[in-house]
């Protein structure tokens, strides 16, 4: 089944007793067994869940994984994921990595007895020298965030193998219509579903996909211990938001590429990170391993963080908010916002700089898109 099909079908045949075309939300925490010992498969909510696991299910599909796991949040997924490691353990993770990543790695897990490295790992060769006998996880971003690097899925499976890593893969940017990862050997793929797989901006949600039988049963008995489920009506929301994924998605890249072709020849800007673009440093391999390059843009104004601050505050389509992958476009300052919890000589020296500005391209009609850019940068 194609992922167009699979989005609308998977895990949604009509309900049963009804006929139903859409998933009820089984807005219930327990269920009645006709005796002791006996259910049909659901016993209480943190567990199973049916709406849940519709969207479990479609998900796996759209991962091409053997299973889906629903959490609360991304920040709950990946919070959960960590559940596989003990204390003692290292950890290599990219740099840029969504900013709450680094904040629970680096502010609740080293409490824990598990220890980071954070290196570039859009150059292997980094992680390599990053290995410690202690080492049992790589955790990817890719492209990262906001510097939209591209990380070498295939290189990356390989060199963990060898040093017997799990890898993880946070999928979020991408969005499984653009990029597979499991495909190319990773282990897990998180996901922030708040963004491009809900994609209207009016849920917080997140999930795992896996293929492993053994990290699956540790992983599922985590997420039920732990209990960072998400509630039905979210799910709901999230599997409505599944259905039109790859329209969306395609309509989101169409707009992001004009936008960056737009601002790449901007006299008022600097330079511009988009993987869409031939001449991006990533661009080649990022066309390897992903079939599209997503909405995300950075772009480095040619001028000062208060300028940066005129053109963030001027525009009227694009709104200021962070958040990223929804129907709406938004602008965004990373230094001053997401990544405001990143040291300021650290994140400075990784390029996220007084100038530095993200965009997450809508499915607005371009021509708006673009004026109301143009009307931003020559105001301030
Ligand atoms: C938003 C985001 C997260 C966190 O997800 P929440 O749903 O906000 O908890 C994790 N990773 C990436 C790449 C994100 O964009």
């Amino acid at each position: 089944m194609r992922f167009e099909t699979a989005a609308i079908h998977v895990g949604q045949e009509p309900e049963e007793k009804t006929g139903a075309i859409v998933v009820p939300i089984f807005q219930t925490a327990t269920y009645a067994q006709p005796a002791i010992g006996q259910h049909k498969g659901y016993e209480y909510s943190r567990t199973h869940n049916p709406t849940r696991k519709a969207l479990e299910q479609c998900l796996a599909a759209l991962e091409g994984g053997k299973y889906g796991l629903g959490f609360a949040s991304g920040m709950a997924a990946i919070t959960t994921s960590m559940s596989l490691l003990k204390k003692g353990d290292h950890v290599i993770s990219s740099d840029d990595v969504y900013g709450g990543t680094y904040r629970v790695f680096e502010r609740i897990f080293r409490d824990f007895g598990l220890d980071f490295t954070f290196v570039d790992t859009s150059d292997l060769a980094n992680v390599v020298a990053a290995v410690k006998p202690n080492t049992r996880m790589l955790w990817l971003e890719t492209p990262t965030n906001p510097l939209l690097k591209v990380v070498d899925l295939r290189g990356a499976v390989e060199l963990a193998r060898k040093h017997n890593m799990m890898t993880v893969v946070d999928n979020t940017f991408a969005s499984p219509y653009f990029q597979r990862p499991l495909e190319f050997g990773i282990d897990i793929v998180v996901h922030s579903t708040t963004k491009f797989l809900g994609g209207h901006s009016d849920v917080v949600g997140g999930a795992a996909v896996l293929s492993d039988d053994k990290i699956f049963e540790r992983l599922s008995f985590a997420q039920n211990a732990m209990g960072a489920i998400p509630g039905p009506f979210d799910c709901w929301l999230v599997l409505r938001g599944l259905k039109t994924l790859a329209v969306r998605m395609r309509q989101h890249e169409a707009n992001a590429r004009a936008i960056a072709e737009f601002l790449h020849q901007h006299k008022r800007v600097q330079s511009v990170l988009y993987p869409g673009l031939p001449s991006f440093k990533y661009h080649e391999r990022a066309k390897k391993q992903m079939s599209g390059f997503g909405s995300l843009i950075s772009f480095y104004l040619d001028g000062s963080e208060s300028q940066a601050r005129k053109v963030c505050a001027a525009t009227k389509v694009f709104s200021l908010a962070e958040s990223l992958g929804g129907v709406e476009s938004l602008i965004e300052h990373p230094g001053l916002m997401t990544h405001a919890s990143i040291p300021t000589e650290l994140r400075e020296s990784r390029g996220i700089t007084g100038n530095f500005i993200r965009l997450s391209v809508g499915i607005e009609h371009i021509d708006d898109l673009i004026a109301d850019l143009d009307m931003a940068l020559k105001s301030a």
